[in-house]
């Protein structure tokens, strides 16, 4: 059985070759079944079903993906769809690049001006 994305159908890779092992490029989705599914809630407590979504088709249905972080089963925090959590991802990542340009920039300039100040003790 080859994992394949669950919404394209494309052929996802994996390090071992075994269907339950975890693929590149996509995220696993495993399910123990539902109270309301009319097609999936078994009795037995240890089946389970699993589908692969690749990232790019993860990306492409994130408005209707739900993002959330789950403390306890009780608590859980930061609810919203998951296109706004990778936008937030996106900007902090875009911080983060400017940041270390502007430290890398410092650092360059610093070195730079010892340079001129050490050939001019020469
Ligand atoms: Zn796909």
């Amino acid at each position: 059985m080859k994992n394949k994305c669950f919404c394209c159908e494309k052929n996802l890779k994996n390090e071992c070759n075994k269907p339950l092992s975890a693929c590149y490029d996509a995220v696993a989705f495993d399910s123990n079944g539902n109270f309301g599914s009319s097609i999936f809630d078994p009795f037995e407590i240890d089946a389970r079903i699993m589908i692969h979504i690749c990232d790019s088709c993860l990306k492409k249905k994130a408005k209707l993906v739900c993002y959330h972080q789950q403390k306890t089963i009780k608590q859980i925090e930061n609810l919203q769809t998951f296109d706004k959590k990778l936008k937030k991802d996106e900007l902090a990542e875009k911080k983060r690049d400017s940041f270390t340009k502007k430290v890398l920039e410092r650092l360059r300039n610093q070195k730079h001006k010892s340079r001129k100040n050490i050939h001019r003790e020469c």
